[in-house]
C-alpha cells in the first residue's frame, strides 16, 4: 500500500516524541540516538509547519560513525569493484521504483514543486548509473617500459570519506558523492543539511535494501560542531563539501590543515549574456526557467542577465514568461522565513538605489498556504554592477538585468565577479558565442542553455570562489578525488638488462 504522507516512508527510522518524529543517526547499519541534547525543527517550507526534529549531534557521534566506517573499510575495499557496482545497479533500480515517494519527501522538506523534485530524483538516478560504469572507467594501465620490465597503475580507495551537503538538493547532492565514492571502494560518513535531513534517511534504507554492508555508509545529523569534528578527525581521509562559499572556505582551510584531501563547492552568481540576435522565444523561456526553477535556489540558476545592446524585445518576452510562473503552482517555496525576508530585502534595496522592478515577487501569498515561504518571480532592470544585488548570491527567483553596449563590457562584468560556477550566452552567432565561451571565468558554460549542468560522464564543478580544491565532484573527475594511484614496476626475467633505469 502506498503511504498517504511522505513522512510515513521514514516512520521506522525515526523516533516519536510528543507527537513529532525525531530523526536518528545511521551508524553501522543501525538507527541510533544522537548523543546531542539539542534538537532543531525541520520545517515544511510550503506550509511553514514543523514536520520533524533533527538532532544537533556531537564530536562523539562523529567518532562512533568513523569507527564504524573504518571497520567496514577492510572488507568493502577488498570486495571486487564489479561486485560493488552490482549493489549500485540494485540501488538505481530501487530509486526508480521509489521515485515518486522519494520526490514527495524532497517536496515535503525542501518546498520545491513535485515536478522539480521528480527531476532531482531523475538526476540522482543518472549519477548512480554513471557510478555503475566505474569498473570500465577505472581499469588500470600497464606498459612494458624496458625489456622485460613492466609498469602498472592501480587505483586504490582513500578510506573513510565525509560528504557534507546543503539544503537545496536533499537527494541529488548526497548522491553526487555516495555512489561514486562507494563504488570506488571508500566508506562514508554523510552530514546532510539540518534543514533537510529526511531524504538521506530513505537513501540509507535503499542502500541497505540493495545489499550494502553495514558500516559502509553512515549518517550523522547536525550543524557546525559535526562539520568541525569531521574536519578534525584523524580517521577521515577526505572531505567533500557543497554549500555556501563562506562555509566552503572554512571547511577547505580546516580539513586541509589536518592534511586531508578536500573538495569544497561554494555559492554562485551566474551571468547570462544576451545578444540582440538571440532567438527571442528560446532566450526568454530558458532564462525565465533558469531564474525561477527550484525558486532560484540552485547554484546554476540565472542570477544576472547582461543585456548587450538593443534587447528590449527579449526582456519584454522574458517578463511575459516570468508572469506565467505562479507561486504554489509552478513555483515552489524558498527554504525558510529568513530566506524570504533576505531575498525581499535585496529587491527593495536595489529599487531604492534606482533599479526598476519590472516583475515584482515580493509579498507573494498562496491560498491555503498562508504560512508558506513564497517569493514570486522577480525581474529587475537597470541594475548597476556595483549594487549589492549584482555582486552577491541572492538565492531566490530574482533576475537582475544590467545594460551594456558591447561584449567586452559584458565580459568585464562577468570576469569581475568573484564567483565562477556558470555563465551562458544567448545568440545565433557562432563567433560571438565562441568569445563568451573563451573569456567567461566560470567552470560551466552554456550556449543558448539557461542551466548548463554537464550531464554524466562530464563533471560538475565551478571556478574561483565557487570551488576550492582540485577535481570536480561528479563525472570522471570524481575518480581522481576519491582514489589514489599505486605505481608498480615489475621485473620477473633475471636476464633483463641492468641499465641506468635499474
Ligand atoms: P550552507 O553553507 O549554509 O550549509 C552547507 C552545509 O554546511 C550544511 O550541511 C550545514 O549544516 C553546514 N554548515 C553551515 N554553517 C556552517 C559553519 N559555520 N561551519 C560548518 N558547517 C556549517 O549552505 P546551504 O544554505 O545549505 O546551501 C545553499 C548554498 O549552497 C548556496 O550558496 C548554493 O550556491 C550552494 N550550493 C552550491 C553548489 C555547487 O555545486 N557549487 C550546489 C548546491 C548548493
Amino acid at each position: 500500500m502506498q503511504p498517504t504522507s511522505p513522512l510515513q516512508t521514514i516512520e521506522k527510522q525515526t523516533k516519536p516524541s510528543n507527537g513529532i518524529r525525531t530523526v536518528l543517526n545511521f551508524i553501522g547499519g543501525k538507527w541510533v540516538d544522537s548523543l546531542g541534547t539539542e534538537f532543531l525543527p525541520v520545517m515544511n517550507p510550503s506550509l511553514g509547519q514543523k514536520i520533524a526534529l533533527v538532532p544537533v549531534s556531537t564530536a562523539q557521534d562523529v567518532d562512533n560513525a568513523v569507527r564504524s566506517a573504518r571497520a567496514a573499510f577492510k572488507g568493502w575495499s577488498a570486495t571486487p569493484i564489479k561486485e560493488r557496482a552490482q549493489i549500485f545497479y540494485r540501488f538505481k533500480t530501487l530509486m526508480e521504483k521509489n521515485a515518486e515517494p522519494l520526490a514527495a519527501l524532497v517536496h515535503e522538506e525542501n518546498g520545491k514543486t513535485m515536478s522539480e523534485a521528480t527531476a532531482e530524483i531523475d538526476k540522482a538516478i543518472e549519477v548512480t548509473e554513471f557510478a555503475c560504469s566505474m569498473p570500465q572507467l577505472t581499469s588500470g594501465e600497464i606498459l612494458e617500459v624496458s625489456k622485460g620490465v613492466e609498469c602498472r597503475i592501480d587505483r586504490h580507495p582513500l578510506g573513510v570519506v565525509a560528504s557534507i551537503t546543503p539544503f537545496n538538493f536533499p537527494n541529488m547532492v548526497p548522491n553526487w558523492t555516495i555512489p561514486n565514492a562507494l563504488v570506488l571502494g571508500n566508506t562514508m560518513l554523510l552530514k546532510p543539511s539540518q534543514l533537510v535531513p529526511l531524504s538521506s534517511i530513505r537513501i540509507a534504507e535503499l542502500l541497505k535494501e540493495a545489499g550494502l554492508p553495514d558500516g559502509v555508509f553512515n549518517i550523522v545529523h547536525g550543524t557546525q560542531a559535526v562539520v568541525e569534528a569531521i574536519c578534525d578527525h584523524p580517521g577521515i581521509e577526505a572531505v567533500s563539501f557543497v554549500g555556501s562559499t563562506k562555509v566552503a572556505k572554512i571547511v577547505y582551510a580546516r580539513a586541509t590543515s589536518r592534511h586531508k584531501r578536500a573538495l569544497c563547492l561554494g555559492g554562485a552568481k551566474n551571468h547570462l549574456i544576451v545578444l540582440p540576435d538571440a532567438n527571442e522565444e528560446m532566450a526568454a523561456t530558458n532564462i525565465a526557467a533558469s531564474m525561477s526553477g527550484c525558486a532560484g535556489q540552485r547554484c546554476m540558476a540565472a542570477s544576472a542577465m547582461v543585456a548587450v545592446g538593443p534587447v528590449d524585445h527579449i526582456i519584454q518576452k522574458l517578463c511575459d514568461e516570468a508572469r506565467k510562473i505562479v507561486p504554489g503552482k509552478n513555483l515552489g517555496a524558498v527554504i525558510t522565513k529568513e530566506a524570504k525576508e533576505r531575498i525581499e530585502r535585496y529587491i527593495t534595496e536595489a529599487e531604492q538605489q534606482g533599479a526598476k522592478v519590472l516583475v515584482d515577487g515580493r509579498r507573494a501569498t498562496v491560498d491555503g498556504k498562508n504560512d508558506g515561504y513564497y517569493v514570486g518571480p522577480t525581474v529587475i532592470d537597470f541594475v548597476k554592477p556595483e549594487m549589492k544585488i549584482a555582486q552577491e548570491e541572492v538565492f531566490g527567483p530574482v533576475l537582475s538585468i544590467m545594460r551594456v553596449k558591447t561584449i567586452d563590457e559584458a565580459m568585464t562584468i562577468e570576469n569581475n565577479n568573484p564567483y565562477g560556477n556558470a555563465a551562458s550566452v544567448f545568440t545565433q552567432s557562432g563567433g560571438a558565442a565562441r568569445q563568451v565561451m573563451e573569456r567567461a571565468s566560470a567552470g560551466m558554460i552554456g550556449v543558448n542553455i539557461g542551466v548548463p549542468v554537464p550531464r554524466e560522464p562530464f563533471s560538475f564543478g565551478g571556478w574561483n570562489d565557487s570551488k576550492f580544491g582540485a577535481c570536480d565532484i561528479t563525472g570522471k573527475s570524481s575518480i581522481e578525488f576519491f582514489t589514489k594511484l599505486k605505481k608498480t614496476t615489475i621485473k620477473w626475467n633475471p636476464e633483463s638488462k641492468v641499465n641506468w633505469m635499474s
